[in-house]
This record gives C-alpha cells, structure tokens and sequence, in this order.
C-alpha cells in the first residue's frame, strides 16, 4: 500500500504525520471551515465552485486563508496527482488555527491548512437500486438568521444529532425540518420532490446548504425540461411526492423510497430520479478540471 499524502500547512505529509495541535481553534471550537469534493477520472467535480464556496465560508467569518484561490486550487490538484487517484474524494479543512484557550480568534496568527484525498467509500450499490428510508428526525436546522448553513463550518453538531438520531432509527439518513416546520435538508444532503414534471428544493433561506450537487442537478433537470422550483414544502408535500431523491458530493444524486413509513411513488426509484443520476454521471468528467492533463502536470 503505498503513502497518503496529505497536505498541511505548506507540506506533505503521511497520515502518521499530520497533526495538529490540541490548542486548535478548529477543535476547541469547531472554528473553521470544510469542503468536499469528488475527484472523477482524474476530474476534479466543479472545483471553481467548491471554491468560490470556501472562499466566501472564509470571508463570512474573517478567517484569513493564507493563499490566494488559484494558489489554493494548485495545490489541491497537486494533492490528487501526489496520491495518484483518479475517483477520489477530497477534504479541505482550514482552521483558525493554535490560539489560546480562550475564543478569541484575533489570537490565532496561523490559520492551519489541511487538504486529504482519500479513495472514496460511497453507499453500495444496491442502495442505489433499491432506494433510501428515511425518517424525519426532532432536532431541527440552525436558523440561518442564527448561524447561516451558507457557511460550510466545521461546528457540525447539528447535523450530527441529525445523524444520531438516524441511526438511532436504524436509517442511514434522515429529514431535518427548520424552525418553522418547513423541510430544510438532509444531515449533509439537500433534498428534492418531484411532481409531475416538475422538481422542487427548499431555497436557501429555509435553511439548506447550498449544495454544489444540487446547484448540478438543478441545471440537468432544466436542460432535460423539466421545471425546477426553489420554494418551502412541508413533510406532507415529501409524502404525497411521485418521487424523492436525495443530493451531495458523496451521495451523488439517490432516491428515497420511504419517509416517515410513508411509502413514495411505487416504492422504487421513478423514472426522474433515474434520469437525472444517469445525466449526472455522463457529466461529471466534463464538468470538472483535469488533474492529469500535460498543463496540469506541470504544477508538481
Ligand atoms: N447539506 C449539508 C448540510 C451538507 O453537509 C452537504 C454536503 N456538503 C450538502 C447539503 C450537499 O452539498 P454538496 O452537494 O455541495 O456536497
């Protein structure tokens, strides 16, 4: 098995070898930011907007990234070709760095910087072809006039008591509604119903992330025809849904087939859940940057 190399601060490292310190900001306060990206034959899956994202989750909370996004993009890229993985799942982490014990964040000089590329573990297959339960769960989603979800933060806790109570539900997703009672999101996957011919997804303001994924799925759906809302929808409108389905970087696009014990449609992934994963796959390599081209080759 050959080396992982992971980035950290400026190095690569070994997995042994990258550590960080316990007076982190990141771990005595959840004080930084992430992103997760997919890597798909040596594609990088809409970098420029996991970017984008990053980089406005870093101005939103004044954390000071210590190099500029094309700089950054450069040494993501690396990353990948250092691991030499062609499908592969990337993590960037930037922290506020070692600060004091205090929360004070103008004590951190240093953000800390991590990027890791792993290859990727997703949901087996037959998950895919048999469709997802799911279960709405109690906790409901930060409001986003409290701490917004546009910031991809690393103070995760409320999605992983989303995530307890899935498993507590013997699920391996769940429904998270917002203050008001309306669907926000899964506990890392955006959310959208199908009717007729037409799809919805709750807007940002309900209080979903504004996931990459989804922001892909919304253009294929439109390019097949299909009408695509963003506009607040209750548990009741999930219920009496033709289709269901669910969308992130790890879990791609994938349906749901049962909420609350309700069972959706026919019970088996429909038609447009179907028409939409298999749009995405033929697009991912083109809408990604390559990572082994001659002109990306020559960054290492
Ligand atoms: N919602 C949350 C809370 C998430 O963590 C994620 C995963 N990043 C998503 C939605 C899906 O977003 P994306 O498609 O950008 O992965």
């Amino acid at each position: 098995m050959p080396d992982q190399w992971i980035y950290l601060n400026g190095e690569f490292v070994t997995k042994e070898n990258a550590k960080v310190s316990v007076y982190d900001h990141g771990f005595l306060y959840g004080d930084g930011i992430f992103e997760g990206i997919r890597v798909y034959s040596g594609n990088i899956f809409r970098m420029e907007e996991h970017m984008d994202r990053l980089y406005r989750s870093a101005k939103s909370i004044m954390l000071n990234m210590p190099h500029s996004k094309e700089e950054f993009t450069g040494l993501v890229v690396e990353t990948v070709q250092r691991n030499q993985l062609r499908d592969a799942y990337i993590r960037i982490v930037v922290s506020r760095g070692v600060g004091d014990l205090g929360l004070d964040p103008f004590k951190c000089p240093n953000a800390n910087v991590v990027v890791i590329v792993e290859p990727l573990a997703i949901f087996p297959k037959e998950l895919y072809d048999r469709g997802l339960e799911i279960v709405t769960v109690a906790t409901r989603r930060n409001r986003p006039d409290v701490l917004s979800p546009k910031v991809k933060s690393l103070n995760y806790l409320n999605n992983v008591l989303v995530k307890i109570e899935a498993h507590l539900a013997n699920v391996s997703e769940a429904l998270m509604l917002n203050d008001q009672g309306y669907v926000a999101e899964g506990s890392a996957d955006n959310i959208f119903i199908v009717r007729g011919n037409t799809f919805l997804t709750p807007p940002g303001y309900v209080g979903a992330l504004e996931g990459i994924t989804r922001n892909a799925v919304i253009d294929i759906a439109k390019d097949l025809g299909y009408e695509v809302k963003e506009e607040p929808f209750t548990r009741h409108d999930v219920y009496t849904a033709d289709e269901v389905f669910l969308t992130g970087t790890a879990a791609e696009v994938i349906a749901v087939v049962k909420v609350d014990g309700r069972v959706i449609g026919d019970g088996v992934p429909g038609e447009h859940t179907q028409n939409i994963l298999r749009e995405f796959r033929a697009k991912v390599v083109a809408d990604g940057i390559q990572v082994y081209s001659e002109k990306a080759h020559q960054v290492s």
